[in-house]
């Protein structure tokens, strides 16, 4: 068995792997990377809606996305690109798209608090009533249908009541390629030394004097041993998997599990789109969520409504890629009843694609029982947004760690540059009691 040597490996090079390497690299440590396909972000992250919005549940979730924003701003300069990149246009660095998001008003999802945290954090927001829903985006109908019922029920086509409002951040949007920020993140992290080895299976993570000291891989039939000091779980819907073969899990008091979500794909309706996409919405009276798309398209995805089954998964790998019947009619016809023009055509259009799941839909961003074994997990379908600062939060850890701090006891707290604010990053801790303010949905 060939053996190399790294000062950290990563499992995983979806849109959160290779920012941690990146982080982990710049903060001077050799990095291998292990991933079993053959290029950067072809996991859960190119299925993504890549929504950059900033509500959430708790401080820390919303001065995390804030903060991440301005990285999609600065994105030419978070990777240390070339020249020759800055000036290549589209196709080259991944592009964040501003169209504003409009979040309407639901009683399950409190827009006072919501509201309370973009005060404190300083997130710009408008309060719009119905009336102002309907001139500033005239697709939408702002009628009032909670609880979202099931669209194969009778209540699914009762007369609304009333009518609602929503609140609107103008700095939100979405960025244009989710695979392509992967592949930059992982040519960042390439320029700071890391290497990546593709269609490389993670086999067995091995440890030594009760630490972590290396994974076994294996690529085309070829077992080789990638000896390391520190090792990273970021295998996305597959985290549960590679905590398996750690051995962790035991002190963990929240837990991941692979979900099917699926995303549809139609024409944009007349008055949902200017020259640029309209305003993202989510939608949790009707439960679901759409964006526009840069070619005149709108993604449909759903907002996990009570009324309807979850779709959990045995094994991560196993499951239908293509749009469902029953999908697809959920999420198009709640679509429909809020966007009066849209049609749904007959031959569905979307992917399906799978989420890691926490327990209370926050990810966990910690190191764990085995010393030098640590993971970023449980992204819970809305953490690509939070993608580049979640790899400088690991590598933070990871470094305090690696000194000798018990991040569980005296967790670290990480400076937003931007914000000035400081974030107590047990928030994301494997240990913390679950959140019992979360929408317990992809909104976190
Ligand atoms: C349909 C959908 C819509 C979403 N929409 C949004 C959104 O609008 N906004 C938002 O912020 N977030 C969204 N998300 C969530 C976001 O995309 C994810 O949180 C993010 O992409 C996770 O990145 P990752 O790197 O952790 O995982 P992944 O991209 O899944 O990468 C994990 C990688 O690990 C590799 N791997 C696994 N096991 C092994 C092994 N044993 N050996 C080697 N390699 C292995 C996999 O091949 C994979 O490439 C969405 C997710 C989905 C699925």
């Amino acid at each position: 068995m060939g053996v190399a040597t790294a000062d950290a490996v990563v499992i995983g090079a979806g849109v959160i792997g290779s920012a941690v390497a990146h982080a982990l690299a710049v903060s001077g440590r050799s990095v291998i990377v292990v991933e079993r396909n053959g290029a950067p972000g072809q996991g859960s992250t190119s299925a993504s809606s890549a929504i950059i919005r900033f509500n959430y549940s708790t401080f820390a979730g919303v001065a995390t996305a804030w903060e991440a924003h301005h990285d999609w701003l600065n994105w030419a300069d978070v990777l240390e690109a070339p020249d020759a990149d800055r000036t290549a246009g589209r196709g080259t660095l991944a592009t964040f798209v501003r169209t504003g998001s409009l979040c309407l008003d639901c009683p399950t999802h409190d827009p006072g608090k919501v509201l309370a945290l973009f005060d404190q954090v300083g997130v710009p927001y408008e309060i719009w009533d119905a009336a102002t829903i309907r001139a500033r985006v005239p697709a939408i109908d702002p009628a009032r249908y909670y609880p979202p019922k099931p669209v194969d029920s009778e209540a699914f086509w009762a007369d609304p009541e009333g009518e609602l409002g929503g609140y609107h951040t103008p700095d939100a949007g979405f960025v244009d390629d989710p695979g392509l920020a992967a592949q930059n993140l992982a040519a960042a992290a390439r320029r700071r030394g890391a290497s990546f080895r593709f269609h490389t299976t993670l086999t067995a993570i091995t440890t030594s004097g009760g630490r972590v000291s290396g994974v076994d891989v294996v690529c085309g039939g070829v077992a080789e041993h990638l000896s390391a000091p520190v090792v990273v779980n970021v295998a996305g819907p597959a985290s549960g998997r590679v905590n398996a073969l750690a051995g962790v899990g035991e002190d963990f008091a929240v837990s991941t599990r692979p979900m099917r979500a699926e995303v549809n794909t139609v024409p944009a309706p007349s008055g949902y789109n200017g020259p640029e996409p309209g305003p993202l919405v989510a939608d949790l009276d009707l439960g679901t969520y759409f964006r526009g798309t840069l070619g005149g398209e709108l993604l449909v995805g759903g907002a996990e409504p009570a009324c309807d089954p979850l779709h959990w998964l045995d094994d991560p790998d196993v499951y239908e890629p293509g749009p469902t019947a029953e999908l697809y009619t959920a999420q198009l016809y709640r679509a429909a009843r809020r966007l009066p023009d849209l049609t749904v055509p007959n031959r569905p259009v979307g992917i399906g694609a799978v989420y890691d799941v926490a327990d209370d839909w926050i990810p966990i961003y910690d190191r764990t029982a085995l010393p030098g074994f640590y993971v970023a997990i449980g992204t819970s379908g809305n953490q690509f947004k939070n993608a580049p600062l979640a790899g400088r939060y690991l590598a933070a850890i990871v470094d305090s760690c690696e000194s000798g701090r018990d991040h569980d006891t005296t967790p670290v707290r990480f400076a937003l540059p931007h914000s000035g604010h400081e974030v107590d990053l047990s928030a994301f801790s494997r240990r913390r009691s679950l959140h019992a303010g979360s929408s317990f949905t992809v909104m976190g």
